[in-house]
């Protein structure tokens, strides 16, 4: 990178942080790498594919509108034991089967078919 080019990367760095923007640093396995380029391209097709951040980002977005209706269909529900509105974070009833902070992390956990 020559001078101008660096000054150029310091100063999107300055605007990005200057916009609550944070950088984050994460290590994928070539099969990772692999299905996300795959993404980006086939997402669409005869297209400029989409960047590496930029379908993290949408993912993320789309990750956690799902998990938030996944909630508050959760919130139409209550503990069995303690009558709390699911999901329950912490209870001192956790253990008893009847309790849903015992198994209730089994509704929520991420899962890959
Ligand atoms: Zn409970």
């Amino acid at each position: 990178m020559d001078k101008t080019a660096l000054a150029r990367k310091k100063k999107q760095r300055a605007a990005q942080a200057a916009a609550g923007n944070t950088k984050v640093e994460i290590i994928l396995d070539a099969q990772e790498l692999e299905m996300l380029d795959h993404d980006c391209k086939v997402r669409l097709p005869g297209r400029e594919p989409y960047s590496r951040a930029e379908l993290i980002q949408m993912m993320i977005r789309k990750y956690h509108a799902e998990l938030q209706r996944q909630l508050s269909d959760l919130q139409k529900r209550q503990c069995e034991k303690c009558k709390e509105c699911l999901p329950v974070q912490e209870c001192p009833c956790a253990g008893d089967s009847t309790c849903w902070v015992t198994a209730g992390w089994k509704e929520t956990i991420l899962t890959i078919d």
